[in-house]
């Protein structure tokens, strides 16, 4: 695969069998790698990550690269430092030391990709990613005991409705998608006692996740999804511990006795020395986790509740 922009670094010779053979593959360096994203904005990156084996790589679509010859405009300048092209122009009138032309016209000149790249890098325009983005699950089976897993490029979508589900997925080792499959085998799924995505709070869901799908992208990579009822998410709470909090539903509203915290949705979170939804009771409750579509959705009916019965008739 060309890189486009970089240079390897050097070259190692693999016998690829089904390739015929002994063939020479480029090296790359982790810092040029990590920096690709950046550098190639105009490339779909997503794309690129989830093509499926066998199929045409959104990469070899790129314009063939003559070395010496990857140039690039002052917008393209722009897009790699996340700025318009006004902004890139005004760099060039101001430092001296901007790379000089290799081509193109005075009111549109191209500049040499690597050049710029380098610019930006001393001048700290951009910066070199330091870790790619992940999730990190901490779940809990059925068997009770808590594991940590870790999915490297998420995709999050949730839904906006209770009754239907949401979906994580990520690249997984083998051995981590084993793991967390068995554990969401059981007939209540896994407890995500704690997800952190990028962009996302901190969410937590109250059972029944499950792993519904292992896509294999050629060697190596696995992407695992997971779904759960999004009736069942709700935050994880703030604190050292994390993990869920939820709120129970008395069938029958909590009464004078009950000292537990109320909650807007009218659920409490039982406190053991409440005579009502103590320990020594085993209340029949409702269990919904905390801001989760389902305590929005009692809250807002609650509040209509009182606001009908102190309306006039
Ligand atoms: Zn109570
Ligand atoms: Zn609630």
């Amino acid at each position: 695969m060309r890189l486009g922009f970089v240079t390897p670094v050097g070259t190692v010779e693999i016998d690829y069998k089904s390739h015929g053979g002994w063939t020479t593959v480029p090296l790359y360096s982790a810092q040029d790698v990590a920096l690709l994203p950046i550098v190639r904005p105009l490339v779909d990156w997503r794309a690129v990550a989830t093509a499926r084996p066998g199929r045409r790589s959104p990469l070899a679509a790129l314009t063939p690269l003559v070395p010496g010859e990857d140039r690039v405009l002052l917008a393209e300048v722009g897009q790699i430092a996340g700025v318009g092209r006004a902004a890139a122009a005004n760099w060039r009138r101001r430092n001296d030391n901007f790379p000089a032309p290799v081509g193109g016209t005075a009111t549109s000149p191209e500049f040499d990709r690597a050049a710029v790249v380098a610019w930006l890098l001393a001048h700290d325009k951009i910066a070199v990613p330091t870790e790619a983005p992940s999730a990190a699950l901490v779940v809990a089976g059925a068997g009770g005991g808590t594991r940590r897993f870790r999915l490297e490029d998420p995709h999050l979508l949730l839904a906006d409705d209770a009754e239907d589900e949401d979906r994580l997925s990520g690249w997984s080792t083998d051995e981590n998608a084993d793991a967390l499959a068995a554990l969401s085998a059981g007939t209540f799924g896994l407890t995500v006692k704690h997800l952190a995505t990028p962009g996302t709070p901190p969410l937590a869901v109250l059972g029944e996740a499950r792993v519904i799908d292992r896509f294999r992208s050629g060697p190596g990579g696995l992407r695992l999804t997971l779904a759960w009822p999004a009736g069942l998410r709700g935050t994880a709470a703030s604190g050292a511990r994390g993990g869920l909090v939820r709120h129970g539903v008395a069938y029958v509203g909590p009464g004078e006795g009950c000292v537990c915290k109320r909650h807007d949705c009218g659920g409490v979170v039982p406190v053991a020395w409440c005579q009502e939804h103590g320990d020594a009771v085993g209340p029949v409750l409702e269990w919904h986790p905390e801001h989760g579509i389902r305590c929005a959705d009692l809250a807002s009916r609650s509040e209509r509740i009182a606001r009908d019965s102190a309306a006039p008739a």
